[in-house]
This record gives C-alpha cells, structure tokens and sequence, in this order.
C-alpha cells in the first residue's frame, strides 16, 4: 500500500460512491455468474477500525447487507461482549460476491477482488484494520509487504499499520467451546485505540 492521501468526510463518500458502484457493476472473475448482489463494504466511513471478513453468505448475498446470517448473529455477541458498537466500525469483505457453497477462494478471485478492498482501505483510513479469518488476515498482510504467520489475537504494526487478526465469527458456529478465549481476543480491539 502507498502513503495515504488524507480524506476529509465528503471527499471519502463521494470516493466511496464511486467505487461501490464498481463493485456492484463487478463482472471481472466468475463469482459473478452465481452471485445475487455484489457487497461493498458498509459502516461508519470515518472509522478507526476496519473489519475485513472472506465473502458474502448465502443469506448476505440475497439481503444484499453484510453479517445478517448465522455468522452475523456470532459477530453481534462478539462485540456486545466485548463492549463494542457495530456502528462504530467499518465492515468489508475480501471477496465481495459469494463463494458458492462455501468454497475456498481462488487465488485469481483474491487479487481480482482485492484491488477493491486496497481501495477501500485508502478511503477510510483506518486506525487498525482487523481481518477474520486465515485468508482475510493473509492478505492483508500481503498488502503491506509481510509474509508473518497469521496468528489469532497477536498485533503487529507493518509499514505503520496496525493489524489484528482475529478468528472468523463462523468458526464458532463449528467450535463452540472456543468462545471464551475469542471474546478475550475481540476485547482487545478497543484497548488498541
Ligand atoms: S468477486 Fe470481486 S472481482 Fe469477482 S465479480 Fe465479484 S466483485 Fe468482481
């Protein structure tokens, strides 16, 4: 990522219009054959925290909003618990269609898709960026130039950037008992500004 170029409130909505637009109107990988709604990221866009989770679910890609499905209900409690406002974040994905079936992303949808997610990242500016989940947190890493392993819960400050991995919502729908120790890592968000 370059040096950022700094935005005031108007100039970071009117840069957001026009890159939503793109996104909406997206067609370049295959993900836009089987999608319903292409999601661009949504929120507070004068944020201090940047959520980037993998792909729309099925129940976010026919409701066109991020986190309104099971995951979603998982993402809410985390932050109730860890005494943090959704509307004071703003949420993103690295791939903005669905991955049919809850397939792994393709190398070629990642970098596609992700020019999307550098430009967002240069509107909002924000003061760390959390991605959830192995390939959000990769690349993100990759972005700013770091090959560390991606490890839950451990903060790192890469080409000024404070990022803070954080396990995906879904994965306690499968694993349950991790939820202690994830609320913990969720907690520390707000400790970090
Ligand atoms: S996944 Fe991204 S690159 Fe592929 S069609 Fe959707 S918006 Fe475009």
């Amino acid at each position: 990522m370059g040096a950022p170029i700094y935005l005031n409130h108007l100039e970071k909505q009117e840069s957001l219009d026009v890159l939503n637009y793109q996104v909406r109107s997206c067609e370049r990988c295959r993900l836009s054959l089987t999608r319903k709604h292409a999601l661009p990221g949504e929120g507070n866009i004068d944020a201090r925290i940047m959520i980037v989770a993998l792909s729309p679910g099925t129940k976010e890609n026919l409701a066109n909003r991020m986190f309104v499905g099971p995951s979603g209900k998982v993402l809410e409690k985390l932050f109730h618990a860890a005494g943090i406002s959704r509307e004071l974040i703003f949420m993103t994905n690295l791939v903005k269609c669905m991955l049919p079936g809850n397939r792994k992303p393709e190398k070629n949808e990642i970098e596609l898709c992700g020019t999307f997610l550098d430009d967002e990242i240069s509107i909002i500016q924000p003061e760390l960026i959390a991605p959830l989940g192995h390939y959000a947190a990769r690349a993100v890493f990759q972005k700013f130039h770091s090959d560390a392993p991606v490890r839950f819960g451990e903060l790192l400050q890469i080409d000024g950037q404070k990022i803070y991995p954080l396990s995906h919502p879904a994965a306690l729908l499968y694993n349950p008992s991790f939820e202690t120790e994830t609320i913990e890592k969720y907690k520390k968000l707000k400790t970090f500004l």
